[in-house]
């Protein structure tokens, strides 16, 4: 069976989230929308946007100031970290977008798993249901994250932003002006 102690992208996972800098927040963008997760890559808002194409300055530009007030934990931001018994739990306000929530919640596990050499659970809070989530953290999990960092790797590389399409998202996206979806 698969865990994340013996998964065989342990180390490259590790390597490419600490390289790139990736947050919870990159995996649950990039399940929802690649164009978001790659403005996101480059800290790039709309207002930003436009100035970098009034001069014809667009470049990448993956580096930006890291939360390390959480040092040893990656600047990782789950809302509550169970110690004891090795829970991590990220709350959500509806039940939407399961898969992208969750991915974000396995992320912190499998990153704690990784810095403590035990296996983690991860847990989605839904505050309007009050109902928690366990998301299991399965090889179909794990080759999610992997491929979703994979994902995120060539994201950050590109230099176009990608295309975006209408989706129920946009209407709550602050990108929403930016992407002509209003
Ligand atoms: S407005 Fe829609 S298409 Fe544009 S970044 Fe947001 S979610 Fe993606």
């Amino acid at each position: 069976m698969t865990t994340i102690q013996n998964w065989t992208h342990q180390a490259a996972f590790y390597e490419r989230v600490v390289r790139l800098e990736l947050h919870g927040l990159h995996f649950q963008h990039i399940e929802l929308c690649e164009r978001r997760a790659w403005m996101y890559l480059h800290k790039i808002n709309f207002a930003q946007w436009h100035e970098r194409v009034a001069t014809g300055t667009a470049k990448h530009e993956t580096s930006y100031s890291r939360d390390y007030s959480t040092e040893g934990l990656f600047g990782l931001a789950p809302d509550r970290i169970d110690w004891e018994n090795g829970v991590v739990y990220e709350n959500k306000g509806t039940a939407g977008a399961k898969e992208a929530s969750n991915n974000q919640t396995a992320f912190y596990a499998v990153m704690l798993a990784i810095a403590t050499g035990k296996e983690w659970r991860a847990v989605t809070h839904v505050l309007s249901t009050r109902k928690r989530r366990e998301v299991v953290l399965d090889a179909a999990r794990l080759q999610s994250l992997w491929e979703a960092a994979g994902r995120l790797e060539e994201l950050a590389g590109q230099r176009e932003v990608p295309a975006g399409a209408a989706i129920p998202l946009c209407g709550t996206c602050s990108l929403e002006r930016f992407c002509g979806f209003e």
